[in-house]
C-alpha cells in the first residue's frame, strides 16, 4: 500500500479536473480513481458535474482518495484541490479554474505556453504549474486529449502506478478497438514524459487568496425582485465560445476569397463578419472581412464548405480566443 503525500483535515487527497464536454475529463477521472483503488489499494471516489450536458460546455470531474482505514462519506464537489487539471486553457477566462488551491497545490494546464506565461494569465501568485501540450500530442498520435492529460496527471501523482494504468487502458480497449490500444498507450506515455513543471515561490509578504465559498443566493418572497422581474436577461453578444474549440480553428486567407458566402451559410454561430464596400466598378457589394473568433466553436464546417480553400484548418491559438481579427460586428451596432 502507498501513502498519500498530503491530505486535508478530513483525510482526503483531492483532485479537480476542469474541462469541457467532449474532452474526456469524466473518463479520465474514473480511470484515475480506478488506478488509486485497484492499483494502489487506496479508498477512492470519482464523479462529475455538468452544466447543460452539451458538448463544448464546461464540466468538472472530482476525485477523492484516502487511506483504506478512512471512509468516504463526502461526495460534495472538490473545493480545495491538491491537484487541478485544466483540460482547456481558455477555460480560465470564464471559469475560476484555480478556485480554492493551496500554496502547494499543483496546477496542470493543457497548453503550449510557458509556465511563466500561464502564471501571468491565471493570475497565480505562487505555487507549482505543470504544462503539457495535450492537444498537440493527441493530434500527432491520433488519439484523445484525455489520454495525454492522464499521463501528465500520473506524473503529478506519483503514488499512482502508471504501469497499472497502462494495463487498464489495454484491457478497456483491446476487445472493441484493438487498433486504438497502441496510440492510446503512446499518448499516455508522452503526456507522462513531456509534462514540465515549475515552482514559483510566493513573493515575500504575499499570501494565497483566501478561499471563499460562492453560495448561490436564495431567492424567496423577501429577496426576489419586485414582480419576479428578470433584471439580467441572457445575452448572446457576450457569449464566448472559444472554450468549445477542441484544438482546431479556421484560418481565413483574404487573397483566395471570392466572397460567395458558402461559409456563412453553414456556420452555426454567425461568426463571419461582412462589410459593404464598392466593387471594381464602384457598385456596393458585401465583402467578407474575416472571422469573429469569440463565437467560433471550431466545428470547421466552413472549411469544408469553402470552394476556394480560402479557409483552412489551423491549431487553435489562444491569442485569438475571445478576440476578433476583424472589427467586432457589434462595435458598429447600437448597444
Ligand atoms: S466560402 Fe470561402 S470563398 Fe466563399 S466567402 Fe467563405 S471564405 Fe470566401
Ligand atoms: S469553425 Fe467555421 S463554421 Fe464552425 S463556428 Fe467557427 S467559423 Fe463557424
Amino acid at each position: 500500500m502507498v501513502s498519500l503525500p498530503k491530505v486535508n483535515e478530513l483525510g482526503f487527497f483531492e483532485i479537480r479536473l476542469e474541462s469541457i464536454g467532449g474532452l474526456g475529463a469524466n473518463l479520465a477521472g474514473k480511470m484515475l480513481a480506478e488506478a488509486g483503488v485497484m492499483g494502489a489499494a487506496l479508498n477512492g471516489v470519482s464523479f462529475s458535474s455538468y452544466g447543460s450536458e452539451k458538448k463544448g460546455s464546461a464540466v468538472k470531474a472530482h476525485i477523492r482518495f484516502c487511506e483504506p482505514d478512512t471512509n468516504i462519506r463526502d461526495t460534495s464537489p472538490v473545493e480545495r484541490p491538491h491537484v487541478v487539471g485544466i483540460f482547456h486553457e481558455s477555460l480560465s477566462k470564464t471559469v475560476n479554474v484555480i478556485s480554492g488551491i493551496y500554496e502547494d497545490s499543483l496546477v496542470l494546464v493543457n497548453s503550449v505556453k510557458s509556465t511563466a506565461e500561464l502564471k501571468e494569465k491565471m493570475k497565480l501568485k505562487g505555487g507549482t504549474i505543470a504544462v503539457v501540450d495535450a492537444i498537440g500530442i493527441a493530434l500527432e498520435e491520433q488519439n484523445r486529449v484525455n489520454m495525454a492529460m492522464l499521463g501528465a496527471l500520473f506524473r503529478l501523482c506519483p503514488f499512482l502506478d502508471a504501469e497499472f494504468m497502462k494495463g487498464v487502458i489495454r484491457k478497456s480497449l483491446e476487445k472493441k478497438y484493438p487498433q486504438a490500444v497502441q496510440p492510446a498507450l503512446r499518448t499516455f506515455e508522452r503526456g507522462y514524459n513531456e509534462v514540465v513543471f515549475e515552482t514559483f515561490a510566493l513573493p515575500e509578504g504575499e499570501t494565497m487568496p483566501a478561499f471563499v465559498r460562492q453560495d448561490t443566493p436564495v431567492l424567496g418572497f423577501e429577496t426576489q425582485p419586485l414582480g419576479g422581474v428578470i433584471t439580467n436577461p441572457g445575452n448572446s453578444i457576450l457569449k464566448d465560445l472559444s472554450i468549445s474549440r477542441a484544438g482546431m480553428m479556421p484560418q481565413f486567407d483574404d487573397e483566395k476569397c471570392i466572397h460567395c458566402a458558402a461559409c456563412d451559410n453553414v456556420c452555426p454561430d454567425f461568426c463571419f463578419v461582412w462589410d459593404e464596400l464598392p466593387d471594381k466598378k464602384g457598385r456596393p457589394q458585401m465583402f467578407l472581412q474575416g472571422i469573429d473568433y469569440q463565437y467560433c466553436k471550431g466545428c470547421l464546417k466552413c472549411v469544408k464548405a469553402c470552394p476556394t480553400e480560402a479557409l483552412s484548418e489551423e491549431r487553435d491559438d489562444d491569442q485569438y480566443a475571445g478576440q476578433h481579427r476583424v472589427p467586432h460586428r457589434f462595435d458598429r451596432a447600437v448597444v
